[in-house]
């Protein structure tokens, strides 16, 4: 779990005194790593607080991160600084936050990023790193996992070196996501409470906060006014209780057929959990009919026909993402689901999508 956070409007403002004791020696500077969407944006970066050797790296989260540009990055911050850095500060998306938990695990582990691709293959506690997210629904900035697309797989690095040793809260950041990546990005959070919830591996820790956070998501999304402060701040709880609720359980269908079409496609995580979540009602017919009323009531088109043109070579490393990822069907549909998951029964699937 993470140990440390704080909540509330202006919050980032604190990062300073968060930092500071945390800092090792003035040769080891903090490294932020920055959504470069707040390039331009001076509200943010010039609150980012930089002393002595301290740097911003933005970064573009145009794509999902790589193991290679993890590899890259903890290159590049080796080679640039005088020692090891004294913290890692992530501050954007699920990109950034996975970013961030990457490399500061790759700055105390050798080899590369896709040797630890899996569970509990990390050895070495990780430098310390820091959480700011400034978009909500991924649960990236509370989860045991940062998750990679490698050379031959999208598959998170889990360990209990991988949670943030402090996280800020301030929903103050979420204030210019554009409207139709609040829904696909919160649409994540939605997705884990009725994929954790209606799974096999349920269990009272994951039940309680996969039930609050359902509940702030049809507040949010069925309720309130969209970018209101208000809902501004459930959505960050919500994704908090989302994430905490499938860290003691597990995601299901829509998680692991999502990961086949990013693998294959590119199709991002959020937009892409929606598209097959769309039509998933025989596993999830509840889930699904809120997530239409969701949907039409903030006049969200998804993207159609994206496996349309594609051939069976492309749909067999779609279907060989998804089967690789047991874990989530096991929780899905129990120890027996390899009778109802046939690779005919996830093409036809795909084929819809
Ligand atoms: P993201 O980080 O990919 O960002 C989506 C878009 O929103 C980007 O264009 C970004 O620039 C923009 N953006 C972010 N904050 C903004 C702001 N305040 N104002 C304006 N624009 C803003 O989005 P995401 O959906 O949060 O993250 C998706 C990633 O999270 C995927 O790589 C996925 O694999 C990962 N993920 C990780 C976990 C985990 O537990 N580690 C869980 C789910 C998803
Ligand atoms: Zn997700």
């Amino acid at each position: 779990m993470v140990p440390r956070v704080i909540f509330g409007r202006g919050s980032f403002n604190q990062l300073s005194d968060i930092l500071a004791p945390k800092r090792l020696n003035i040769n080891a500077p903090f490294i932020f790593l920055v959504d470069d969407v707040f390039k331009s944006n001076s509200w943010l970066t010039s609150r980012i607080p930089l002393s002595y050797d301290d740097k911003i790296i933005y970064i573009s989260a145009a794509e999902e991160p790589k193991t290679s540009q993890v590899d890259d990055l903890v290159e590049e911050i080796i080679l640039s600084n005088k020692e090891r850095p004294s913290g890692i500060i992530g501050i954007g998306g699920g990109t950034l936050l996975d970013l961030a938990k990457a490399v500061s695990i790759m700055l105390t582990n050798e080899g590369e990023a896709k040797d630890y691709q899996g569970w509990d293959l990390v050895k070495n506690k990780a430098i310390y790193h820091v959480g700011i997210p400034t978009i909500s629904g991924t649960g990236a900035e509370v989860s045991r996992t940062t998750v990679l697309t490698g050379p031959t797989r999208k598959l998170g690095i889990n360990s209990d070196y991988t949670p943030f040793d402090q996280v800020v809260l301030d929903s103050e950041l979420l204030k210019d996501v554009p409207n139709d990546q609040w829904f696909y990005t919160g649409m994540d959070c939605f997705i884990h409470c009725v994929e954790s919830l209606q799974g096999t591996y349920i269990n009272t820790f994951s039940q309680s906060y996969g039930e609050m956070a359902l509940s702030l998501c049809k507040e949010v999304f069925l309720e309130d006014n969209l970018t209101s402060k208000e809902s501004q701040e459930k959505l960050m709880m919500a994704s908090w209780h989302g994430g905490m609720s499938i860290v003691y359980s597990q995601v299901g269908v829509a998680h692991a057929m999502s990961y086949g079409l990013s693998y294959l496609l590119g199709t991002k995580h959020g937009i892409g959990n929606c598209i097959v979540f769309d039509h998933l009602e025989e596993f999830y017919p509840e889930g699904v009919k809120l997530f239409k009323q969701m949907k039409s009531k903030h006049n969200v088109v998804l993207p159609q026909g994206i496996c349309s043109k594609l051939s069976d070579k492309e749909f067999d490393t779609m279907i060989d993402i998804a089967l690789d990822l047991e874990p989530l069907w096991e929780n899905a549909l129990g120890k027996n689901w390899k009778k109802t998951i046939t690779r005919k029964k996830l093409k036809s699937l795909y084929i819809k999508m």
